[in-house]
């Protein structure tokens, strides 16, 4: 899910990055987040991220036709409402999109707009299966990855400067701090992946639907990319990883066996 080509708030990212550098670097801080007890790294504040989020989606909605097909649209909300509520998050400007192309993907921006292609709705099997993908949309969301994947970028961006020019200062310290880092963006990326799967499932359980659905979801994915590209394999999970992951995560909680 999530593939970074899919979503079109990350070339929005890349570029505002590269242009906030050095001055976004004033705000560094590290939060914790309340949702996954996990320190992050976040430079940036919501309502600038709900700002480039609301500017990507306008985009999205302008490019890529909506699915006319009524039903499942409002199956695809009544799903993701539930789920929501699942994560306490019922409050949030949801809006959950069918469009109409054949990817087997979906994609999340921050403050809630879920985007959902066809594809993948046709290979999902039943509500539960669903409420895999939009678990794990949503855990994105609330594990605040976008914030932090864009603040990996600008810190990055700041640490290539910063080696050339100015390297005594607090920007600076933080910037080559963060600069060690640079290698390990991809690891870190599929660090994400597996972490909105886990809270996917929480949130799934929260809401009444079954998680062990998530391993025949992964499961029917992973057969569909028997011959994943590159790209796919080097920022996600490994499928059979992944559904080997759920399923222990799955035990681990109690909501097993799977
Ligand atoms: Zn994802």
């Amino acid at each position: 899910m999530c593939r970074d080509c899919a979503n079109p708030l990350d070339a929005l990212l890349h570029r505002r990055a590269v242009l906030a550098g050095l001055g976004a670097l004033g705000l560094a801080a590290c939060a914790t987040n309340p949702e996954t007890g996990r320190s992050q790294l976040i430079l940036v504040d919501d309502a600038q991220m709900g700002q480039l989020a609301l500017e990507a989606w306008a985009q999205q909605l302008h490019r890529t036709p909506r699915w006319n097909n009524p039903s499942a649209q409002q199956r695809l909300e009544r799903i993701g409402r539930r789920i929501a509520a699942g994560a306490n998050r019922p409050n949030e400007a949801w809006e959950f999109v069918l469009f109409d192309r054949p990817d087997l993907n979906a994609f999340v921006l921050p403050g809630g707009k879920v985007g959902f292609y066809r594809g993948l709705w046709e290979l999902a099997q039943g509500d539960d299966e669903i409420a895999t993908v939009l678990g794990h949309e949503v855990g994105h969301v609330t594990g605040r990855h976008a914030a932090e994947r864009y603040s990996r970028e600008v810190a990055q961006q700041s640490a290539l400067r910063a080696a050339g020019a100015v390297t005594n200062n607090q920007v600076a310290l933080a910037a080559l701090g963060l600069g060690a880092t640079v290698g390990l963006s991809l690891p870190f990326s599929r660090d994400q992946e597996s972490e909105a799967d886990r809270l996917g499932i929480n949130y799934m359980h929260a809401a009444g639907f079954a998680p062990r659905a998530a391993i025949s979801f992964w499961t029917r994915m992973q057969a569909q990319r028997g011959a994943r590209p590159p790209q796919f394999l080097s920022t996600h999970p490994d499928p059979a990883n992944r559904v080997a992951a759920l399923g222990a995560y799955i035990n681990e909680r109690g909501w097993g066996p799977v």
